[in-house]
């Protein structure tokens, strides 16, 4: 029988690009060969896997007219168009919950990190301040008393929230459902949480829905002493507003490992010395990708074998027609 053929979008990890490999045709595209990709190709693309740098977008998907199957390396999926894939009987599949954990460890370490300022007191040591100057100045924040607000109380929302209760945070939560299963305090907007609390962490999706939710109205009701911290998705955030929150004083502090347009940071962003940057590596440990990699092989095979994926997003409940 005729392996099925996969049009794989940019590099993906040797893992992946072996057991591929070894179950199917792979045809290898850059963002740049995607527009010209030959039609007799194309007419026999039956799946796509990728990651979020080369979107799979209404244009690509019209151009793939036997695509069965979209296997998203990461949960989040907002470089597919996962309603137009509906709309065309696509399925869409995505890594959840096996890198929950990771990316709460980070997320609770970006909030130390920006509270404590350590990695300023670390650049500070380094410098050989600590013997010219003395000790690190008394940092103004601390975890103490902290309201934590978790803008996206999912899978990873709620892995944030274990934690910080564990930190002796008071925690509330912002989402468009109240959840019965849990006790934390919910709020029905964003802003009414952003009121009652001093510290918002952000894990919501991308896409249409959450773009620019934290606006300058939220920054400002977080108060002076506010940290942001975002784990998400950059466009969750207005950033010219975060950037001028920060720099007038509005909030206190940020820790961020996602932006609006990476791997561009703004410059702004950049020279506030008191804020952390990481460069999107929430999930970034061999341990976890690897284990969103094997997701990714396992969502093939089983749709090719079994007919049916192992973890289709809500968009697209699909099985495969034979
Ligand atoms: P889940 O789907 O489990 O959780 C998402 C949460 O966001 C839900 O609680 C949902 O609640 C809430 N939400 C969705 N839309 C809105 C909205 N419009 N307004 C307010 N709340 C909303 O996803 P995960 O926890 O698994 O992942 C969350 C996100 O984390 C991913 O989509 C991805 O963008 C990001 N991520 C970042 C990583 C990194 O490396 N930094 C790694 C992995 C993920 P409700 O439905 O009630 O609104």
């Amino acid at each position: 029988m005729a392996l099925a053929e996969i049009l794989m979008l940019g590099r993906m990890l040797p893992l992946v690009e072996t057991s591929l490999d070894k179950q199917f045709t792979v045809h290898r595209a850059t963002a740049a060969d995607v527009a010209a990709l030959p039609a007799d190709l194309c007419a026999r693309v039956q799946a796509v896997a990728g990651g979020p740098h080369i979107p799979v977008n209404a244009a690509l998907i019209d151009r793939l007219p036997s695509l069965e199957i979209v296997a998203n390396f990461g949960v989040g999926y907002d470089s597919v168009d996962a309603r137009y894939c509906a709309t065309k009987g696509i399925c869409v599949t995505n890594t959840p919950d096996v890198l929950s954990e990771e990316v709460a460890d980070t997320a609770m370490g970006l909030l130390l990190m920006a509270a404590r300022e350590l990695p300023a007191a670390e650049r500070y040591l380094r410098a050989g301040q600590w013997v010219a100057k003395g000790p690190f100045p008394l940092t103004r924040a601390t975890l103490r008393g902290r309201k934590l607000g978790i803008l996206g109380l999912g899978r990873i929302g709620k892995a944030i929230a274990r934690r910080a209760e564990a930190f002796g945070l008071e925690i509330h939560y912002h989402g468009r459902s109240r959840q019965p299963d849990v006790a934390y305090r919910y709020h029905e907007t964003l802003l009414g949480m952003a009121e009652a609390c001093d510290t918002l962490m952000v894990v919501a999706p991308g896409g249409a829905s959450t773009k620019g939710i934290v606006n300058a109205e939220v920054l400002q009701a977080l108060g002076p002493e506010g940290i942001v911290v975002n784990v998400g998705r950059g466009t969750v955030i207005d950033e010219p507003a975060l950037v001028k929150a920060l720099q007038d004083g509005t909030i206190l502090s940020a820790g961020l490992d996602v932006f609006e347009d990476e791997p561009r940071v703004p410059q702004a962003l950049i020279d506030l010395e008191h804020v952390v940057l990481l460069p999107h590596v929430g999930s970034a440990s061999q341990h976890t990708r690897n284990a969103m990699g094997q997701l990714v092989v396992d969502n093939l095979l089983s749709w090719f074998q079994n007919g049916k994926p192992v973890t289709p997003v809500a968009e697209t409940p699909f099985v495969r027609k034979v």
